[in-house]
């Protein structure tokens, strides 16, 4: 994979490169978020791994400045352990996974490899289909109504689980354990922000919602007028526990 560490620590970032290397990875690095944003944009990588506390541009901006541009790589950001707000800013800026410093280089690997087997896993259907809203998953791409939806990569593997079964409820752990590949009680709102993002592509601006709360359990997608699932409309409030 070809891999750019934006990481102004010098020590920090020689030990990510040098790790990254040795597990195969095509790593390079920049040591500020300017030079960093210009990288990626230039010559997209398959990932970014972006630290947030950086000098001339923070990582945050940089990540809003590559999604706003389109920017087809994944990023992962780096936090300063316990900094939930940052994780939270960070994931609803975009970012499709982060990691807490101080991480372990196999930590780090074993994101990259979770990101990496998302992408390439073959679905059993290449076209899924639920009232109007198309996903083409060898092309990954999704349209409602005609119109073409753009999903970040995480967005889209979350959204093709639920394409997958429509109507089926899946429980928040399930998703995270299904999109991120990992099973903790913290990482649960972490799904609660990213179906808030997919809400915004997919559902606003049309009458009928397709991704529905379900209260008490998990989240669903389903066709408008669905009988079985009728629901009030306080149901597809998004921070519903
Ligand atoms: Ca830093």
């Amino acid at each position: 994979m070809r891999i750019l560490v934006v990481e102004d620590e010098p020590q920090l970032a020689r030990h990510v490169i040098r790790g990254l290397a040795r597990h195969g990875h095509d790593a390079s690095v920049q040591h500020d978020g300017a030079a960093g944003l210009q990288a990626a944009l230039d010559n997209p990588p398959d990932l970014v791994v972006l630290d947030l506390n950086l000098p001339s541009l923070d990582g945050l901006s940089v990540l809003a400045k590559l999604r706003e541009a389109r920017c087809p790589s994944r990023v992962i950001i780096l936090t300063a352990r316990g900094e939930v707000e940052d994780r939270v800013k960070g994931l609803k800026a975009g970012a499709d996974d982060y990691l807490a410093k101080p991480f372990s280089m196999e930590e780090l690997i074993a994101r990259i490899d979770a990101l990496g087997r998302r992408g390439a896993t073959p679905s059993a259907a290449d076209r899924l289909e639920v009232a109007g809203l198309s996903m083409d998953v060898s092309n990954r791409r999704v349209t409602r109504a005609g119109q073409a939806v753009a999903l970040s990569p995480r967005e889209f593997d979350l959204l093709q689980v639920l394409m997958q079964e429509p109507r089926r409820v899946f429980s928040r752990t399930e998703l995270c354990e299904r999109v991120w590949q990992r099973n903790h009680e913290y990482d649960t709102r972490t799904v609660e922000i990213f179906i808030g993002r997919l809400r915004k592509k997919v559902d606003a601006g049309f009458d009928d919602a397709l991704i529905h709360t379900v209260r008490g359990v998990g989240y669903a997608i389903r066709p408008p007028g669905d009988t079985a699932a009728a629901s009030p409309p306080d149901e597809t409030d998004e921070t519903a526990p």
